[in-house]
């Protein structure tokens, strides 16, 4: 039996039951190839750039004898697909930046899919800006500590727009509610999280305030500290204007980060 780190469960849980699946960049093809051997997925496929990746998807498909449920294609992003072939996207274990290249270079294939899966190591942040002009629902935030690393899935649904249920541009009510999860968040002593933070702290994930997500935001503060220390060995007007940007920066967090932690937490708007 396939058996998945934490943070891939977490990601497969993500995955309506009965989905046709595209897990791009796949690498070992473990989350499809886990999916389809439980019988959570009606098919998928493994979308893999690389040669090697691609070689050890097939042979997981192959070993696991999933051959007739999974379809293992070489190819950038999401040119491996047909659209309307998928409902459901994941995509993990890749930087933000490259998550958005990627759906950004498939939007045509975009059509017909309902649910997006992203796992991005680092720029989270580029990630919900994209889903928020594209006109995807971030219906929610997770995040999770596994062998020393910090992981951050988000999931996002894209509104129904025809009587039917198809999918579609979102209308002018769900416009508004895309809009609401990143409007102004008053915490109970008046400090206001603006969008720009929630963009980049997570709007769920604000709220909820967890151990992994206080740790994240601690080590974020620290290598912003170290940057600081590095330009306050420059002399230039240039490198005080960073630091000073930097400092700013940190200031707003670590405002956050006590709001968050305070033992009379409290209560979000
Ligand atoms: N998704 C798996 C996971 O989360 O455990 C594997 C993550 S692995 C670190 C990233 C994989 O993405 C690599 O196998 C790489 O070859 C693949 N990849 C990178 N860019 C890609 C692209 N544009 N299209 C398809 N696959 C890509």
């Amino acid at each position: 039996m396939i058996r998945l780190s934490k943070r891939l469960e977490k990601i497969a849980c993500e995955v309506p039951k009965g989905s046709r699946l595209a897990d791009i960049g796949s690498d070992h093809a473990l989350l499809p190839s886990y999916l389809a051997q439980q019988g959570l997925i009606a098919r998928g496929v493994a979308g893999e750039v690389n040669e090697g990746p691609y070689e050890a998807a097939s042979r997981q498909v192959r070993a696991a004898g999933l051959k007739d449920k999974i379809a293992v294609r070489l190819g950038d992003g999401l040119e491996v697909l047909e659209p309307g072939e998928v409902d459901v996207i994941t995509i993990a274990g890749m930087g933000g930046a490259l998550i958005v290249s990627i759906l950004e270079a498939g939007k045509a294939k975009l059509s017909g899919v309902s649910r997006l899966v992203l796992q991005p190591n680092v720029g989270e942040d580029a990630v919900r800006v994209w889903l928020l002009a594209n006109g995807w629902e971030l219906v929610g935030e997770q995040i999770l500590e596994e062998d020393g690393k910090i992981y951050e899935i988000l999931t996002a649904d894209r509104p129904e727009d025809g009587a039917d249920g198809s999918l579609g541009e979102p209308n002018e009510g769900q416009t508004a509610k895309l809009r609401r999860l990143y409007e102004p968040l008053v915490l109970a002593d008046g400090l206001v999280v603006d969008k720009e933070l929630l963009l980049r702290m997570g709007p769920y994930l604000i709220r909820e305030g967890a151990q992994a997500w206080i740790a994240k935001w601690r080590l974020e503060l620290d290598k912003l500290e170290h940057i600081c220390a590095q330009l306050e060995r420059s002399d230039t007007e240039a490198a005080r204007a960073r630091e000073r940007e930097f400092r700013i920066e940190m200031k707003r967090i670590e405002e956050v980060l006590s709001a968050c932690t305070r033992k009379d937490k409290p209560s979000f708007n």
